[in-house]
Order: structure tokens, then C-alpha cells, then sequence
């Protein structure tokens, strides 16, 4: 795998893809930088190595080149968090563009303008990679958020740098750690895989059963089995038509001597918010009206033990409605006991939607392992997909 590490950028221009797709408030304000901290390593290593850097990115899903998706508006965050002054460009293509690399001197960072003002970005046009392609020596792809896209400045845009391509350290160490749990685990290995629906989650489930020991099963998806195996579960969230899925995903895993974990109780209510009554019951005797919005504190010691034990840990969705406090107490625990194996030695993952914005509110990011950046992109990794802007630096 070639990273940034394999190439002396001294005098060269890298055109990096970066992922600098952030949140902003109404003021066009970074309401959170961590996207542009992720890239600092590689871009340091290049101007470190005497090398300068062009950056291409995306932000948000613009129609008409709206204002609200100029990437001018990051540009005093990306200054900030790089200690150099960003120099910016109106867009991404054409002579200015051209020109504001050409003047590019070692030691400089220029941004360009959203990629996604041409619908060629998102299309894979390969003119449009050409062009791109023009803008630098060696083409480095550092953006896992977007990794899962087949677009024009992720993928396409490799096959005109048949030698001078490489991974940035940050998409590196997203693939250096997935394959630590997927590829070259240490056993016990613990998937706790959590969210809403079985639905979502199936091919993740179907692509890690090989791979794992145990299996813990929690939030709204849980119902599903609970219900398929005969349990009373209220008004809990139920996926009527995967119950049967359900079964088979407990048979496929009894084949394969992974252990199931399901919640044994819960914290149940009698509306979904935060101010309603709630009592604690057994996971399949939940009373009619009522349902279960958290793990209860059976489930939490039982997950807790699991986990203790476990040397490699992938956690991917919370196990509860984490974010009404009444309900937050499951995925807390489980914060907590993963917080701890960590502590203890063991390798702990969290990726993929929902769980590393618990693990933010929670204060875990430092005590797992490894967060990962790429919500969508993180996902497919463990469906077992192959990432078109991964290959495309293989090929
Ligand atoms: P996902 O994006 O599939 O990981 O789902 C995350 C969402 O699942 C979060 O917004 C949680 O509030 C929700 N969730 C977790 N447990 C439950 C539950 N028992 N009932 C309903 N929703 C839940």
C-alpha cells in the first residue's frame, strides 16, 4: 500500500482529494474542524518534504453553485489548523485555476473551489478528472469519507497518474485499522452492532460472522429477534418482514460458533420522549403500549463481561435512544466497558453513523482505540465492499 511516506515531494505539487465536507452554522461558521484536522498529517508531510499542496474537496450537495457550499468559507479554519496562510481559488478548473498552481512555490497550500459546482465531479467524468489532473505531479487521495464514491476527483481522476498515485496517511490508517479487526484480529473479537433497524445492519452482520467470536445485538434492531423468537415486545421498533432474517442471521452465527448476545431486559417507556414514564422489564415481556428505548441494567453487566474479555472490539451503533438522557444509560455503560478493555490492551474500533456522535457526546474518543472519520464509507468496509477510490490507487 503506497502512502505519502513512499514519496519525496520536494519541489513536486501534490494534489491531494481531501474530505473537507464540514458542518456549518448560519454564519457559514466550521461548527466542527475535525475533518480538517484529519487531513494536517499528510499535508505537513508534504510541505515538510519541501512540496506544496492543492487541495480538491466537496461540501454538502450544491445545485447551482450556492454560495452556502463555497469552500472560501473554510478557509481561515483550514489557515488555523495547517499554521500556513490557505490561498484560495474560485474554482476548481480553467485558466484561473491553472494559473493560481502555476505560481504555487514550495511550502504553499491552495484550496479550490467545491468540485461539486460541476455535476461532471459527482458523474465520474473522465474529461473532468483529466482537467483536475492537470493541477498537480502526484495524486494523493485522502478523503475516506468519500472513498465509497466512484466521483471524478476520488476515483477517475488515478487512471491519469498510473505511477504517482498514493493513499494520505489519514485514508491509510482508516484501511490499517479496519483490517485490524477484519483481516489480522487478535480473538476474542466482539462486533456490537446496534441503531434502529436489522435492516441497515444485515450485510455488515452477514461479512463479520467469519471474522468474530461474539456478537452483541442492541438497540432498536434487537426487537426484531426478540419478537422472531416468540417474545412479547410491546410497541417496541419492530422490522416485521425481517424476523425471519433475523432467524437465520442466530443460525448462521450458531453455525459458525459465533455466541449471540441479545439485551435480557430493558428500559422500557410509554412514549418515545424524554419525559416519559419508564420502569424496567424483561426484554420479552414488555406490556402492551410500552416499548424499549434502552438496555437495562442486566443487559448492561452481561454486554459489559462480554466485552471485558474480548481482546478486538468493533462497535457500530448505540444501544439505545442515546440521545433522550433517559435513554443514554445502555450506551454509556457500554462507552464505559469498552473505555476499560482499551485500557487493559485490547483493540477497539467505532465507526460507521450513529455511535462515533455517541462516543463524541460521551467523551470516548479518547479512550477507544480508533474513531473513524468516514461515516458511509466505514460502513461499506465492513459490508465487505470494495471502495472505488481504494482501488483505484491499488490498480
Ligand atoms: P443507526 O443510524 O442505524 O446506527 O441508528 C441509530 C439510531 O438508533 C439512534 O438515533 C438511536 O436513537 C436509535 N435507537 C437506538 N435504540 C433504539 C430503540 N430501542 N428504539 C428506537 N430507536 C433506537
Amino acid at each position: 500500500m503506497k502512502t505519502v511516506n513512499d514519496f519525496n515531494f520536494k519541489d513536486k505539487k501534490a494534489l491531494i482529494r481531501v474530505d473537507f465536507n464540514v458542518p456549518l452554522n448560519e454564519d457559514y461558521e466550521v461548527t466542527d474542524a475535525t475533518r480538517i484536522e484529519a487531513a494536517k498529517p499528510t499535508i505537513i508531510k508534504i510541505l515538510e518534504d519541501g512540496g506544496s499542496c492543492v487541495l480538491m474537496s466537496h461540501l454538502g450537495r450544491p445545485k447551482n453553485k450556492e454560495v452556502e457550499f463555497s469552500l472560501k468559507h473554510i478557509v481561515n479554519n483550514a489557515s488555523e489548523v495547517f499554521g500556513v496562510t490557505v490561498k484560495f481559488v474560485n474554482d476548481c478548473i480553467g485558466a484561473v485555476t491553472q494559473d493560481a498552481v502555476s505560481t504555487l512555490k514550495p511550502g504553499e497550500i491552495l484550496l479550490l473551489e467545491n468540485l461539486r459546482y460541476y455535476e461532471e465531479e459527482t458523474k465520474g467524468d473522465r474529461k473532468f478528472a483529466e482537467k483536475l489532473s492537470k493541477l498537480g505531479d502526484i495524486y494523493v487521495n485522502d478523503a475516506f469519507g468519500a472513498a465509497h464514491r466512484a466521483h471524478a476527483s476520488t476515483a477517475i481522476i488515478a487512471k491519469f497518474f498510473p505511477k504517482n498515485k498514493c493513499f494520505g496517511l489519514l485514508l491509510a490508517s482508516e484501511i490499517e485499522n479496519v483490517n485490524k479487526v477484519l483481516a489480522n484480529s487478535q480473538k476474542p473479537v466482539t462486533a456490537i452492532i446496534g441503531g434502529a433497524k436489522v435492516s441497515s445492519k444485515i450485510t455488515i452482520i452477514e461479512n463479520i460472522l467469519d471474522k468474530i467470536n461474539h456478537l452483541i445485538i442492541g438497540g432498536g434492531m434487537a426487537f426484531t429477534f426478540v419478537k422472531a423468537k416468540g417474545g412479547a415486545i410491546g410497541s417496541s421498533l419492530v422490522e416485521e418482514d425481517k424476523q425471519e432474517m433475523a432467524l437465520d442471521i442466530l443460525k448462521m452465527a450458531k453455525k459458525k460458533g459465533v455466541q449471540v448476545h441479545l439485551p435480557s431486559d430493558a428500559v422500557v417507556a410509554d412514549s418515545f420522549s424524554e419525559f416519559a414514564n419508564t420502569e424496567i422489564d424483561g426484554v420479552d415481556s414488555i406490556p402492551d403500549g410500552w416499548m424499549g428505548l434502552d438496555t437495562g441494567p442486566n443487559t448492561n453487566i452481561q454486554f459489559a463481561e462480554v466485552i471485558a474479555n474480548s481482546k478486538t472490539i468493533l462497535w457500530n451503533g448505540p444501544v439505545g435512544v442515546f440521545e433522550m438522557e433517559p435513554f443514554a444509560e445502555g450506551t454509556i455503560s457500554l462507552g464505559n466497558a469498552i473505555a476499560e478493555a482499551t485500557k487493559n490492551g485490547a483493540f477497539s474500533l467505532v465507526g460507521g453513523g450513529d455511535s462515533v456522535a455517541a462516543v463524541k457526546k460521551f467523551n470516548f474518543t479518547e479512550k477507544v482505540s480508533y474513531v473513524s472519520t468516514g461515516g458511509g464509507a466505514m460502513l461499506e468496509m465492513l459490508e465487505g465492499k470494495t471502495l472505488p477510490g481504494i482501488q483505484a490507487i491499488l490498480d
